[in-house]
């Protein structure tokens, strides 16, 4: 069977009322076990013209713990199509067997490519980019992240009728695809809010470019120092939500998001209601490699599924 055309709509699970606000937290992580969340609906619809298209490869992009990467490969070898990943970061193409993302895509029959930090600024003309497509008929390109119109599409049925009844939906930000998805499919009178976790401010532009509503905003003051740093005060936050609630967080997206709702709630900082919902939109598969770097650097790991 082939992934994309069946998968479980998820189930919302409400978490205790914090200072008067009822959050629930759609866990689109459990619709499938390595495409999770919004990666999976990100690639549905780009795999279904792959297939129509008869494309020979894919070829896209990501850093070390990229959950696109890792769905992209696991997609691929699923459909029987070859990927290929270039990946930031030229570092990693002496130490492969240090990253369980770039390991797991390995496994999946992912050609990987590493390119330097400088390169990959403008990754889509370097030069092993440029190569690949005179080499490969039917080079199908995705960009980082996924982020295109059909991942908009695919990230419109994210929502249910019954999540229209919501103030506040949240959303954790990379390349802005999913929350232009969930701003498309909400109701005008919701609020949307993008949590950025990425040191990138200029992503409200390419948002503006894939919705043309205005229900939506984006907080930049929980990035924790952008893409897969990592912060104490962060790890002990997800410890404790996970303890609590058993819903496991991934530390560059989901719990950066949760914390700073926490967060701006307690400082009397949340002005957009108190009927939330938050999407939980998977990368869990990046756990595993985070904690091989917290305990290389003696901090404490992660929890999850034990
Ligand atoms: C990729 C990713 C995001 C960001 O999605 P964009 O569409 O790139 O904004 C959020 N959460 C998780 C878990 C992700 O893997």
């Amino acid at each position: 069977m082939q992934i994309f055309d069946s998968f479980k709509s998820s189930l919302n699970q409400s978490l205790d009322l914090f200072l008067g606000h009822k959050i629930v937290i759609k866990r689109e992580d459990l619709i499938h076990p390595r495409v999770s969340g919004n990666k999976f609906r990100k690639l549905k619809y780009i795999f279904q013209e792959i297939k129509k298209k008869e494309v020979s490869a894919l070829l896209t992009f990501g850093g070390a713990f990229s959950n696109h990467l890792a769905a992209s490969a696991y997609a691929g070898k699923n459909s029987g199509v070859h990927t290929i990943g270039i990946v930031r970061g030229d570092e990693w193409g002496r130490k492969i067997h240090e990253s369980a993302t770039l390991n797991y895509c390995v496994s999946q029959g992912m050609e990987l490519h590493c390119i330097s930090r400088d390169i990959y600024t403008q990754k889509e003309q370097a030069p092993i980019v440029t190569k690949l497509m005179k080499k490969i008929p039917r080079l199908r390109i995705i960009p980082e992240g996924g982020t295109e119109p059909l991942a908009v599409k695919g990230c419109l049925e994210i929502l249910q009728s019954e999540d229209l009844n919501f103030d506040v939906i949240c959303s954790s930000v990379g390349t802005g695809g999913t929350i232009a998805g969930l701003v498309n499919s909400s109701n005008d009178n919701q609020n949307l809010i993008g949590f950025n976790a990425l040191n990138n401010t200029e992503i409200v532009h390419t948002i503006e470019e894939l919705t043309n509503k205005k229900n939506w905003s984006i907080e930049n003051d929980y990035t924790f120092g952008g893409y897969a740093k990592i912060k104490p005060t962060l790890i002990s936050f997800m410890n404790d939500f996970y303890q609590q609630y058993r819903i496991p967080l991934d530390p560059i997206y989901t719990g950066k998001m949760v914390f700073g709702i926490f967060d701006l709630i307690k400082k009397d900082k949340w002005p957009w209601g108190k009927k939330i919902l938050i999407i939980h939109t998977g990368g869990l598969q990046g756990v595993e490699g985070m904690n091989v770097q917290l305990q290389r650097k003696g901090h404490p790991t992660l929890l999850y599924g034990e």
